[in-house]
């Protein structure tokens, strides 16, 4: 069962503008006018006051507690305080937000005004994602990055000055022009800043594809936004390795494939996704997954990515019924992403033997061929696994057919 009796929800929120457009970003995200900002906000306030109805109409359990909240984007810290307050106290309205919940707002470094630092503490925001990607001003500036070193390590003095010490900074390894001395160089700040008890840190490689300008023009050959100057793949992978043992020498523990902290300071937002417990997410671009009142069923929803289509109407676009088969391909695919692995009875518990007996062949394949390591009771990726992770869950994926996906018959 995904979600265990009287299990908590969590909340994602999409706050979809920036005040420029990384080279490399495929989020959908874009440079919209303040005016916007609130229509937009007003939008999401309606969406949380309806989704209890709406989950009603389909069926799905909605918890009304709520232990995790994720404002990510786009750049929320571009909301103007009154904004946030007011979306902030609709949450609360709406549902009940525990009191330790952890509440997480992404910040661009340099975009943070002191007012929306003020608003983030009185509504009671407790963690800040810093989206920093390289500590190397040409590196940060070459992808449309609008800060520097300096401004991060003051925007990280000030957050912490506001008593918001759970930070995490994001790096990107293979942007343009980064080279392993220049990693090094990111490396070993992030390293000070582990020092300096900063407890969480993302490492995520670049993304090559169809939806940043970056990749289309890496896919192109084309040398536009630099994109003649991205690292290779042998060394892309150099560089994600030499960050799991530089930051585990940091005291920064690798935990998920990208996601790397302190004991006890894992994100614990994160942690609901690979370990499918459920969420309701909201806004532009944001998923859910949240489980059937009766059967085993889950329901996995998505909004559309288009603004002005959201700001008409906000009903998910999609909307897919997991089968029970999918569902243990998922247990696979999302557990084998965290570093304690896979308990391989807690899914035959879940599941039933016979429907884990082929993945538990798969398994056996993968680790012959060095990707997964298994001791009989639980299954992990291994070092090589990691780097050709997405290789892996393909096998898990290919255990079932897929569902086919629903148009949703509900309106909000
Ligand atoms: S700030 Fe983040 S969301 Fe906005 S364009 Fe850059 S990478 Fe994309």
């Amino acid at each position: 069962m995904v979600i265990p009796a009287g299990g908590a929800l969590g909340l994602y929120i999409s706050i979809p503008f920036c005040r420029s457009k990384c080279t490399y970003c495929n989020f959908a995200s874009g440079v919209y006018p303040a005016s916007e900002h609130a229509r937009y906000v007003d939008s999401v306030i309606e969406d949380l006051a309806a989704a209890p109805a709406w989950a009603a109409r389909m069926g799905v359990q909605l918890p009304r507690r709520v232990d995790t909240v994720y404002l990510g984007g786009g750049t929320p810290s571009l909301l103007a305080a009154e904004l946030l307050a007011r979306l902030f106290a609709a949450v609360r309205g709406e549902f009940d937000l525990e009191p330790d919940a952890e509440i997480t707002v992404e910040c661009a470094p340099g975009q943070l005004a002191d007012q929306t630092l003020e608003a983030l503490v009185a509504t009671g925001v407790n963690r800040v994602s810093l989206g920093v990607q390289s500590f190397v001003d040409r590196e940060a500036a070459a992808t449309g990055r609008l800060h520097n070193r300096a401004v991060v390590l003051a925007d990280v003095m000030r957050l912490r000055a506001a008593r918001i010490c759970n930070l995490n900074v994001d790096l990107i390894a293979g942007l343009p022009g980064q080279t392993f001395a220049s990693w090094q160089e990111s490396l070993k700040m992030m390293e000070g800043l582990a020092d300096a008890g900063i407890p969480h840190a993302s490492v995520y490689m670049l993304e090559v594809d169809q939806d940043s300008r970056l990749g289309r023009e890496v896919m192109a050959h084309g040398a536009r936004y630099h994109a003649d100057l991205v690292p290779s793949d042998d060394d892309l992978a150099q560089m994600y390795t030499q960050a799991i043992e530089r930051l585990d020498k940091a005291g920064l523990e690798q935990y998920e494939i990208s996601n790397f902290c302190r004991t006890g300071k894992e994100s614990r937002h994160n942690l609901r996704y690979w370990q499918r417990r459920p969420y309701l997410g909201l806004g532009l671009d944001a998923s859910s997954m949240l489980a059937a009142d009766e059967d085993h069923r889950v329901l996995r929803s998505t909004t559309t990515d288009d603004l002005k289509a959201y700001l008409e109407s906000s009903e998910p676009v999609e909307t897919t019924w997991l089968t029970r088969a999918q569902q243990h391909e998922e247990a696979w695919f999302l557990g084998l992403r965290l570093n304690v692995g896979v308990e391989v009875a807690a899914v035959q518990r879940e599941f039933g033997e016979a429907m884990v007996a082929p993945a538990l062949q798969a398994v056996a394949r993968l680790a012959e061929n060095g990707l997964l390591s298994s001791d009989g009771k639980t299954v992990r990726l291994t070092a090589q696994g990691r780097l050709l992770s997405n290789d892996v869950f393909q096998e898990f994926l290919e255990l079932e057919a897929p569902a086919t996906p629903l148009r949703s018959p509900l309106a909000r």
